[in-house]
């Protein structure tokens, strides 16, 4: 059985859901959990946040578009892979930079799941805002 999550840190496993309640909520996110134990989060948190705030920043930037864990059915995640396929096809034939994004962010409840995917230029993605 793979772990639900494993910390970065001190490599601390959760196989269950009580395990996970060792791992911090993520805030932004109440679907996602921090792929930080507590204990670890709290020793990094406050000399991080306070040496490092732009890091810091960005850090929370790129865990909150960490990809929820939702079930699709193989024939999905075939298709899935397909878009990014054809994203990374088209950003090789054009020059101009594809990215597959979430219609609804993933911090906003969105899935990644195929009626929530469109492939979109970098640009236009980007400038979407609101990740
Ligand atoms: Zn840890």
């Amino acid at each position: 059985m793979l772990p639900l999550r494993i910390c970065r840190d001190c490599g601390l496993s959760a196989y269950t859901r009580e395990e996970l309640e060792l791992f911090k909520k993520d805030n932004t996110c109440p679907y996602n959990r921090d792929n930080r134990c507590k204990a670890c989060h709290n020793i990094i948190n406050k000399e991080y946040k306070k040496n490092n705030r732009g890091k810091y920043n960005s850090y929370e930037a790129k865990r909150r578009s960490i990809k929820h864990e939702v079930v699709v059915s193989e024939d999905e995640q075939r298709r899935i892979e397909l878009m990014y396929i054809v994203s990374k096809e088209l950003s090789d034939i054009s020059g101009v930079d594809y990215h597959v994004d979430h219609i609804i962010p993933l911090c906003k409840g969105g899935s990644h799941t195929l009626d929530n995917l469109q492939i979109l230029t970098a640009y236009d993605n980007l400038s979407k805002g609101g990740r």
